[in-house]
């Protein structure tokens, strides 16, 4: 893939916390970025808001990107009105699962329309200092304007994002045993009310980390990760059993201990 400079015409749906994270660099890359969203989000700089759908979807842009909740996303791409389209246009999401998505702007985005879903396995926090080296998981599910696509996918490559193309079901697969577990610690840590000590271990100050960056995303991504990705529960369930086992073996321990007294 090579590294394309071309400025794109960026629409984005779903204006919330991790669109105007990457409507930053874009703008500062030279892409010119209008959006829409259920809420006002007017009044960021160097960004064209749109209260309305049709006007938006009439803009002509080279990519349309998906940002909206996955919780939200069927009933948002299916109010999308397509028919407002003036030219074939990329759709790209960046929701944090895949299938789902994949699925349904297969159903719904039109057949002259290109797509690609993406991650970027990195938001506000982690990226805060650049996106260098941060993961960027992609499947081109149907591209035949490989030009474009190339230019979109660049945004990230020219920032030093770690490029992996694979399918979305691998994805799926694969952050169900990682993010899932991370969001899914970090929310037990958060309900357990952990917080710094005088005599923290280096261990537990990254637990304190963990939990306060999985609690600033909203729910409604982390009820996403769950809900939306069919290989979680099986995840929820090996959790649940190692913490069975863990307990386990500490109890058959102390029953011994006791039994030597
Ligand atoms: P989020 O809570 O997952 O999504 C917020 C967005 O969803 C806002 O634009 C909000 O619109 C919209 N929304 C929520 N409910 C809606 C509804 N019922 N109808 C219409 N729109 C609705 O927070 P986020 O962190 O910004 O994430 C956005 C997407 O990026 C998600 O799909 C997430 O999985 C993905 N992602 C996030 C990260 C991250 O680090 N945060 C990283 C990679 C990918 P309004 O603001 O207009 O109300």
């Amino acid at each position: 893939m090579g590294t394309l400079t071309r400025s794109l015409k960026i629409g984005i749906i779903g204006f919330g916390p991790f669109a105007q994270f990457l409507a930053k660099t874009m703008i500062k890359q030279g892409h010119l970025i209008s959006a829409t969203s259920r809420s006002d989000h007017s009044g960021h700089d160097g960004i064209h808001f749109y209260r309305d759908m049709e006007e938006f979807m009439g803009l002509e842009h080279d990519v349309i990107m998906i940002c909206t909740s996955i919780m939200s996303v069927t009933e948002v791409v299916k109010s999308i009105p397509f028919h407002c389209l003036k030219k074939p246009t990329l759709f790209a999401d960046v929701l944090s699962v895949k299938e789902h998505p994949k699925q349904l702007l297969l159903q719904e985005v039109p057949e002259d329309s290109d797509l690609v879903c993406t991650h970027p396995m990195f938001g506000p926090e982690s990226g805060k200092n650049g996106w260098k080296d941060l993961n960027f998981m992609y499947e081109k599910v149907r591209v035949r304007d490989e030009a474009l696509c190339s230019s979109f996918l660049s945004i990230f490559e020219s920032e030093g994002c770690k490029m992996l193309e694979m399918s979305c079901e691998v994805h799926d697969r694969l952050a169900a045993g990682s993010q899932f577990v991370t969001h899914t610690i970090g929310r037990i840590l958060s309900e357990m009310q952990i917080s710094n000590t005088p005599i923290d271990t280096k261990g537990f100050e990254k637990l304190v980390q963990l939990k306060e960056s999985t609690v600033n995303d909203s729910f409604d991504l982390y009820s996403g990760l769950f809900i939306h990705n069919r290989f979680a529960k099986q995840t929820l369930k090996n959790l649940e059993g190692a913490l069975e086992r863990v307990k386990g073996s500490l109890e058959a321990r102390m029953i011994k201990e006791d039994g030597h007294k």
